[in-house]
């Protein structure tokens, strides 16, 4: 009977919700696991929502809150409101230093994603390095510019190869692998310019070209971070891919 009525308290579902999380859905004065629980009001006034009036109570700790007479001592409102203050905050430090480390450490200690987590800040470095070459509007140096960041990138992939099988990359060297790849894109971007008649034989056209390179470089450490990660479900590669596309800022 008493149940029923007690089950009937109009708490709204996003309070009764935090409230439960908060209390890792457990009672707050007995702390067994897996007991059914109620939300009950400390003050025993049901229309009165407050969040500091509201505690999880198993049914048998609830039961403890109605003694009446006899020798038993009522679980009243101020050793309620201890039992519940405390549990809430052993739950949270309980979740900072099981989950924390769960979430944040493995990417400190795993040398992969430490790596990874690594290149949208080092990119973004690079591009603050070029950006007064650039600025010039001098293409020899805006040349030197496109340089610079062709280098950072190329370390960037070699830098993931090591985490591929020796075997991934034709049984090149990273280093001669990357090369070749930088110049067959520079060739390639030279001949597609050249068919649209840009003048890639200027200094002014292989800065265009050189820009391509960059763009095409991006997308190469993009997609070796994808593979990389794809059977990792505590990395995020979408986040991962806005923050290493956001160098524009
Ligand atoms: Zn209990």
């Amino acid at each position: 009977m008493r149940k029923s009525r007690l089950n009937k308290v109009s708490i709204p579902k996003e309070l009764a919700a935090q409230i439960l999380f908060d209390s890792d859905r457990t009672c707050c004065v007995c702390r067994v696991r897996g007991r059914h629980v109620q939300l009950h009001h400390i003050d025993e006034d049901n229309s009165n929502n407050d969040p500091s009036n509201i505690a999880v109570l198993c049914f048998d700790c609830h039961r403890d809150t109605q003694i009446t007479g006899g020798f038993d001592r009522k679980l009243d409102a101020h050793q309620i409101v201890i039992y519940r203050d405390d549990w809430i905050k052993r739950i949270r430090n309980r979740r900072v230093s099981d989950h924390g480390p769960e979430e944040i450490s493995p990417q400190v200690k795993d040398p992969l994603l430490k790596l990874i987590m690594s290149l949208p800040d080092g990119l973004l470095r690079s591009y603050r390095l070029a950006q007064p070459k650039w600025d010039t509007g001098i293409p020899s140096a805006m040349h030197e510019g496109n340089i610079d960041m062709i280098w950072a990138l190329k370390h960037i992939l070699v830098d993931l190869v090591a985490f591929y099988p020796p075997s991934h990359f034709e049984g090149k060297l990273p280093e001669d692998y990357f090369r070749e790849k930088i110049d067959s894109l520079f060739d390639w971007h030279s001949k597609r310019f050249d068919l649209e008649g840009s003048g890639p034989g200027t200094v002014g056209g292989l800065v265009i070209v050189g820009g391509e390179v960059i763009s095409d470089l991006e997308k190469m450490v993009a997609e070796m971070v994808r593979s990389l990660t794809s059977h990792r479900d505590n990395f995020n590669f979408q986040a991962w891919l806005s923050e290493w596309k956001n160098h524009s800022s």
